[in-house]
């Protein structure tokens, strides 16, 4: 079967479930994807014998592997359609099937748009994209080496899969060539990721989005400059807080909780009160109902604390923010959190 725009392998899903003979097979599909997902539960349950229950839950991530072993559902295999695996989280207590959606745009245009803008910036230049785009840098290293740049492409951490892949939270493929490069470039869509490269990498970024072919240099210095001040503001506001809430996530890939419980711990040291709190997916209304507490600390996902900031009307700060807060950290080694 064919999804306009993407390659996707549903030989290798439909293979997998009749070599394995999985019988209720849990399907998770990004927003993008779910209008196609009748048509795919269609395919798989006519191609194999498993019956198929789709996932509504959000799907941002391959972090986001729900707990069925805890539900009682009988499930056997999860499959994520759109994202690589994180190894780290890959079959921990269940069987998980990553199915990338690799994007089938042509990325010569935008690239050759993008020459001119990374001269002025240096010869040295990282490579770093997400899961949908990230098959495509070997030909953007052509290009660039065509027209005598010195591309580079880094390996992760354990959490990332592929050469050059970069995650919301985890940058570790930038940072494993950050000291070789004058800047970075980065291929996809949305500014979160490169947003987090500059703040993690502290190198200049120019952004390509294929799909528009939009290059982002000026807007990503000016949101960067807009997302630090709110940062600040934060830590800020946080610094007289008296009873804290330390958010956990139950999401596979996005559960630190002994992170969070050093983090009680370095609280308890300070004399503040602090609550270890739980829920798959965080959103400000669902704690607004915890009234006396001052400020959340999120351990979860990054993106909760600096995409959805304003949404929350108590602060809501990083574990590396909370250092700046408890005088463990100078604002001037700020750092972007992430789970590496
Ligand atoms: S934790 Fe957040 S940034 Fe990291 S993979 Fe999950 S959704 Fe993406």
């Amino acid at each position: 079967m064919d999804i306009p725009g993407y390659s996707i392998d549903f030989e290798k899903i439909v293979k997998t479930i009749k070599k394995e003979k999985y019988k209720r097979v849990v399907l998770q599909l990004p927003e993008g994807l779910k209008t196609y997902a009748s048509q795919i539960v269609e395919f798989l349950e006519n191609n194999t014998k498993a019956t198929i229950i789709v996932s509504a839950d959000p799907c941002f991530g391959a972090c986001d592997i729900t707990n069925y072993e805890l539900k009682n559902f009988d499930v056997d295999l999860i499959i994520q359609i759109g994202h690589v695996s994180i190894p780290d989280v890959e079959n921990l207590c269940i069987a998980t099937l990553f199915v990338n959606a690799k994007s089938d745009i042509n990325i010569s245009n935008a690239v050759k748009k993008a020459l001119p803008f990374l001269k002025e910036k240096g010869k040295k230049i990282g490579l770093v994209s997400t899961s949908q785009h990230v098959h495509t840098l070997k030909k953007v290293e052509k290009i660039l080496i065509e027209n005598s740049f010195q591309p580079f492409i880094g390996e992760g951490d354990s959490r990332i899969s592929l050469k050059g892949q970069i995650l919301g939270c985890n940058f570790s493929a930038a940072l494993s060539i950050a000291k070789q490069v004058d800047l970075f470039l980065y291929l996809g869509s949305g500014n979160f990721h490169p947003l987090g490269l500059m703040l993690s990498t502290k190198k200049p970024v120019i952004a390509i989005d294929p799909y528009t072919i939009e290059i982002r240099e000026k807007e990503l210095e000016e949101l960067k400059d807009l997302i630090l001040r709110q940062r600040y503001g934060a830590i800020a506001s946080s610094k007289d807080a008296k009873k804290f809430g330390i958010l956990v996530s139950m999401k596979r890939g996005q559960q630190r909780i002994n992170l969070a419980y050093k983090i009680k711990q370095m609280l308890d040291s300070k004399n503040k009160k602090s609550y270890i709190i739980t829920a798959e997916n965080f959103s400000y209304s669902i704690l607004e109902g915890f009234r006396d507490i001052d400020c959340f600390i999120s351990t979860a996902c990054p993106r909760i604390a600096i995409d959805d900031y304003l949404q929350y009307k108590k602060p809501i700060i990083t574990p590396i923010e909370l250092e700046i807060v408890l005088d463990k950290r100078k604002w001037e080694d700020y750092r972007f959190d992430q789970i590496l």
